[in-house]
Formats: C-alpha cells, sequence, structure tokens
C-alpha cells in the first residue's frame, strides 16, 4: 500500500548510475538478510551494503557513517524496531531513508512505522531495487523539502528580528531580548543598561544627501557601533537613526560610562560617503536596570528621557537618567498640559519694556514681552515655557495673542506718550506660517495713524536660516509700513552684508556685547564697530541688555539709537508702565 504513496515520483533525482549507494541492512536472522542481498543485486546501481545483525550494532554504525537508506527489520533480538527507527531518526543528518522490513502485511504497523519517520514500510518478500529506488529517491526529495522549508522559516525569523538594512537586531527582536533579560537580573542580583543612541541631524543629511547616502551612513555606523559593543551585549536599529545597546551585568558605573563613550567616540567620527565627507555626532540616554526601574517599558522610558535631556543639552553627549531628571520631564510635561489651557483662561499678559533714546534719554520705544500668570507658580518668564510652546506648536495662537494685545494696547492710548516705536517678538513658526501675512495686515489696518509704529522682532538665526523665505516675507511685511528689527544680532553669524539684502529697519545688539563692557577693551572695540558698521548701513541700533549707566554711556559714546536694559526699567505691566517712565526721566 505504502508503495502508492511514491507512485509518479519515479524518476526524480535517482541516484546516478555510477555513484555508489550505501546501504545499512538490519536483520537477525542470517537467511533474510541473504535473500534481500540478492534481490539488490539485480540493480545495476553500485551497491556497498553493511550488515548488522542486532539493534545495537545498527544503532553504532548508523552513527559512525552516513547511508543512503536502512533497512531495518521490524523485529529485532535487543530492541523494538520502532524504537531503533526512532533513535536512528533522531540522529539522522542528511537524507538517509529508512524502510521498515517486516514478514507480515499489517496496516497499523505500517502507520506506526511512517508516523516515527519510515520513508517506506515493505514486506521482506517484495523487496526489490525498484522499490528501494524509489524509497531513496523519496527520502532525498523530502529532504530537500525539509531543507528548503528549514530554510524559509529562519529567513522569515530573520525578517521578523532583523533589520534589513544594518543586518543588526531589530526593535522587536531587541524588545523581546530585553523583557527575557529583565526577570534574570531580579532571579541572579545581576543588573544591565540600556543605552539609547540617536545620531543628531541625520534628517538634514538624509534630506540634503538623499536617502541612499542616508542608509550608507547608517550601515557604516551600524558597523562602527558593533565594533565597540562588548560580545554578549545586544545591539539594535530601533528604527530611523536611533539605536540602542544593551549592556549586561555592569560592574560599575565607570564600565556603563566608557561603553557610552566608545559608542560615541564611534558615532562621532565623521563618515565618507559617496566622496563626501559628513561630520557626524550622537546623543546617547542611558537608564540602568534595577537602580532606576526594573520594568521594560519603565526602562526604555528612562533612557529616552535621558537622552532627550542629551540633546537638549547641546547634542553629541550622553546622559543618565535620574530621579531629578525625572522631575525636571514631569515638570514639563505638566507645563505643556497648562499651558495648553493658558490662553482660554486669560492668564497671559504682555508687559512692556521702555526703550530710552541714546540721544536725549527720553523714552524712544518699547519692547512687548509676554508673561504668564501660572495658577499655581506665579508669575513665569517666557524662558519656562516658550520653547515648550516651540515644540508643541502652541507659540502661533500665543504669538498671534501677544501681537494682537500689543496692536490693542498701541490704539488704545494706553501706552501714554511711549510708543514711537513698540516691538513685537515673532518666533521662527509664526514666521513660517502661512497666516502671518494676512494677521498683520488686518493689525495693521487697525493701527490707522499709528502704523508705523509696529515693528516686528525677529532672530538672527530665524532669519538666516532660510534667507530666500525670509526675504519674501519681510518684503511683503515691509510693505505694509510695518518695521523690522533683528533680534541678538551678533549671535547668528551673519555678515551685516548679507542683512543688507534684507528690508531691515533696526538692528539690536544681543546683550552678551556687553558682559566684559566697559572693563574689558577688546569688547568695547567690537561693540563700536558693530554699531557704527550698522549706522553706516542705513539701520537704526538698539543696544540691550545694559544694566549700567557706564554701559549706557558707553552705548551712547559709540552711536547707539536707543538703550534698553535693566539700569533702566525692567519689562513692567501696563498698570507700572507709568511709573517706569517717570523713574527713566528721572535718572
Ligand atoms: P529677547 O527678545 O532678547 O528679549 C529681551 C530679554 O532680555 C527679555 O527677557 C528681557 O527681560 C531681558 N532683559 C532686558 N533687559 C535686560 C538687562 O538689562 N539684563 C538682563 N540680564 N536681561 C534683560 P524675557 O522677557 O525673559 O524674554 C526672554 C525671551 O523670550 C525674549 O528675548 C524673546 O526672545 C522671548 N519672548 C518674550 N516675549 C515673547 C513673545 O511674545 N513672542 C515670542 N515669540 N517670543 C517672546
Ligand atoms: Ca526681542
Ligand atoms: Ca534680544
Amino acid at each position: 500500500m505504502f508503495g502508492a504513496v511514491l507512485q509518479g515520483n519515479d524518476g526524480i533525482d535517482a541516484p546516478s548510475r555510477d555513484e555508489t549507494m550505501r546501504l545499512l541492512l538490519v536483520d537477525d536472522d542470517e537467511v533474510d538478510r541473504m535473500a534481500i542481498i540478492r534481490a539488490l543485486r539485480q540493480w545495476h546501481c553500485p551497491l556497498a551494503i553493511v550488515e548488522a545483525a542486532t539493534a545495537d550494532a545498527a544503532l553504532n554504525t548508523f552513527a559512525t557513517a552516513p547511508f543512503d537508506a536502512v533497512l531495518l527489520d521490524y523485529r529485532l533480538p535487543d530492541m523494538d524496531g520502532l524504537e531503533v527507527l526512532r533513535r536512528m531518526n533522531s540522529r539522522r543528518m542528511g537524507s538517509t531513508a529508512i524502510l521498515m522490513l517486516t514478514g507480515m502485511d499489517d496496516d497499523d504497523l505500517a502507520t506506526q512505522c511512517i508516523e516515527a519517520g519510515a520513508q517506506d514500510f515493505l514486506l521482506k518478500q517484495e523487496i526489490s531495487p525498484r522499490r528501494l529506488m524509489r524509497a531513496v529517491t523519496h527520502a532525498r526529495m523530502r529532504h530537500r523539502i525539509e531543507n528548503a522549508l528549514i530554510e524559509s522559516h529562519e529567513r522569515l525569523r530573520e525578517l521578523a528580528e532583523q533589520d534589513p538594512l544594518t543586518g543588526l537586531a531589530n526593535r522587536y527582536s531587541f524588545d523581546q531580548s530585553l523583557r527575557a533579560a529583565i526577570p534574570r537580573t531580579r532571579r541572579y542580583n545581576l543588573n544591565l543598561a540600556l543605552l539609547l543612541l540617536d545620531l543628531d541631524n541625520f534628517k538634514l543629511i538624509n534630506d540634503s544627501h538623499g536617502h541612499d547616502v542616508g542608509d550608507q551612513l547608517l550601515r557604516i555606523v551600524a558597523h562602527r557601533l558593533m565594533e565597540v559593543t562588548r560580545d554578549g551585549d545586544i545591539l539594535c536599529r530601533l528604527g530611523g537613526d536611533e539605536f540602542a545597546v544593551l549592556a549586561f551585568q555592569i560592574g560599575h558605573d565607570d564600565s556603563v560610562h566608557q561603553l557610552s563613550e566608545r559608542l560615541l567616540g564611534a558615532a562621532s567620527r565623521p563618515v565618507e560617503v559617496g566622496g563626501a565627507v559628513l561630520p557626524m555626532s550622537a546623543s546617547i540616554g542611558i537608564a540602568l536596570c534595577p537602580d532606576n526601574t526594573s520594568d521594560a517599558d519603565e526602562l526604555f522610558k528612562c533612557a529616552d528621557l535621558a537622552m532627550y535631556r542629551a540633546k537638549r543639552g547641546g547634542r553629541n553627549q550622553a546622559h543618565y537618567f535620574s530621579e531629578d531628571l525625572h522631575r525636571q520631564v514631569m515638570r514639563r510635561v505638566q507645563t505643556e498640559r497648562d499651558l495648553r489651557t493658558a490662553l482660554s483662561r486669560g492668564e497671559f499678559e504682555v508687559f512692556y519694556q521702555p526703550q530710552v533714546s541714546a540721544a536725549n534719554g527720553g523714552p524712544f520705544g518699547a519692547e512687548a514681552l509676554i508673561r504668564w500668570h501660572h495658577p499655581e507658580r506665579g508669575l513665569l518668564a517666557p524662558g519656562e515655557f516658550l520653547d515648550i510652546a516651540e515644540d508643541t506648536g502652541l507659540i502661533e495662537p500665543i504669538g498671534a495673542w501677544v501681537l494682537e494685545t500689543a496692536c490693542a494696547d498701541i490704539v488704545s492710548g494706553r501706552l501714554g506718550d511711549l510708543p514711537r516705536r513698540v516691538a513685537v517678538n515673532l518666533s521662527a513658526q509664526q514666521l513660517r506660517s502661512p497666516e502671518l501675512l494676512g494677521k498683520v495686515r488686518t493689525l495693521r489696518d487697525g493701527l490707522s495713524a499709528c502704523g508705523g509704529v509696529l515693528e516686528l522682532e525677529i532672530t538672527e538665526s530665524v532669519l538666516i536660516a532660510d534667507i530666500v523665505q525670509s526675504q519674501a516675507i519681510l518684503g511683503a511685511i515691509a510693505e505694509l509700513g510695518v518695521g523690522i528689527a533683528i533680534d541678538d544680532f551678533g549671535t547668528g553669524y551673519s555678515s551685516l552684508s548679507y542683512l543688507k539684502q534684507l528690508p531691515i529697519d533696526t538692528l539690536k545688539v544681543d546683550k552678551s556685547f556687553l558682559d566684559q563692557v566697559p572693563e574689558g577693551e577688546k569688547d568695547k572695540r567690537l561693540l563700536r564697530a558693530m554699531i557704527q558698521m550698522a549706522r553706516n548701513m542705513g539701520f537704526r541700533v538698539v543696544v540691550e541688555g545694559v544694566e549700567t549707566r557706564q554701559q549706557a554711556d558707553v552705548c551712547r559714546d559709540y552711536g547707539a539709537d536707543a538703550i534698553q536694559g535693566y539700569f533702566f526699567a525692567r519689562p513692567v505691566s501696563l498698570p507700572d508702565l507709568p511709573g517706569a517712565l517717570r523713574h527713566i526721566r528721572e535718572i
């Protein structure tokens, strides 16, 4: 009956005629063995037959030499044929076909044999070279199919667990490793460190050099990281330009530190791709188990927070997670939440810091500066929330509100005799917003007679980040008759001639230029050169951050048009403005 299974397979991958077929014949009955050998000899293939009379001898022989086929008598003196079959099967490497031989026709037994791994079940009296050949052919085919299956399984596993670009473990398998590792640390009192590594500015490279270069770069970095991780540590690419290292049994903090230094070093060497040398750096966040937490998800979060901190800290550095950092981050999260409702709850206020005319010491104008009356934390300066507003996009509605409020204050006359110039800060996002121009136009129309009072302050670095776009938008704003001031001038590395291409009215010299004034001669020369050059180019010059009378005198002597700083007045609320102006007049 089992011969039928093999029908149709005739001729497929049959052993070639000149290949010697190696057979192991296992039968305790010598007469049977001879009969079988005689039958086989009729075959024209060359045969090498090894005989075994016991299961023990058969298993020993089987273990030491490769066979194409085993003819196995079901009934052996020392062991059940099925058991022999199972043992052979468990050790079987390669494509050995095992054929069971019996003297009786028993379907149940035949089924059991096939289930135990036999390729065929033959009655001794039926044995023929043809049956044998079919069985061997079948075994080889099956072996080949099995191999192909195993290979495709492995390929699937690789696909599921491996990052195809770098060949590193992917996020899934990393996750599995982490989850498996944590209970072990608990059980055996071990510790481990999770290091998240993120390339700095990779997106920029990808955008400007193309994805091929980006891919190549990732491969090179992956290789370098691999070279600096220790055997047994797990390195993976989480996705994009994010990598992670799981370092086991970190003996002391020092070794995590060394590892992170090695990783930073590896990721911070310039990479040469396609003829270009690309500068590289990376940021690393580190979390420790069990020190920080013994939960896989938490550990990831901790390392992520630390990474965030490393990025904020100026990149190209590693940062450890700590409770303190945790508190800071929680505070940030809370601030973000509060910020979302602050505008609708009317918690913001616009303060004004007067600017003083250098020529006559009288009022020149003011800068509008936002303040937040936080319900629990009190009055907050922009440094405490503006970067969060930028990150979350809330800066747009908040900035628009400041602009509207300042315009309303100008028109209402609430600013008193101040308003020759009222400057309002614009963020990068506001500048890039397609709605900006429409808003400014509406507000400008509302200002009517006070139209020339409004000035928008934009940080130098924001303007030069995209000079073409800046030119377009500033041109349109200038046409409305709204003034434009460059804020924090001197910190953005732009040359004065570069700024000449933009319709700028005012340069605000950054307060850092006053740090060594009046004592530092070099700084004073720099300040003077800057003020004079700006004036020669037709810009109005405001120096900010003036805290002493000497500084004010220096600025005036060097030709600044206006001076702003704590020496004259701090930013104040509208009700406090008259008092501040009175104080200025008394100075
Ligand atoms: P900024 O535009 O450079 O504003 C000047 C900052 O310097 C103000 O800080 C001001 O209080 C401070 N300052 C003025 N005189 C002195 C001085 O003599 N000594 C010192 N040490 N500091 C002085 P403030 O109000 O905390 O604002 C910080 C920054 O927040 C501003 O820097 C500006 O970039 C931003 N900002 C404020 N209000 C707004 C706003 O409504 N929209 C936008 N987009 N940004 C704003
Ligand atoms: Ca400003
Ligand atoms: Ca400034």
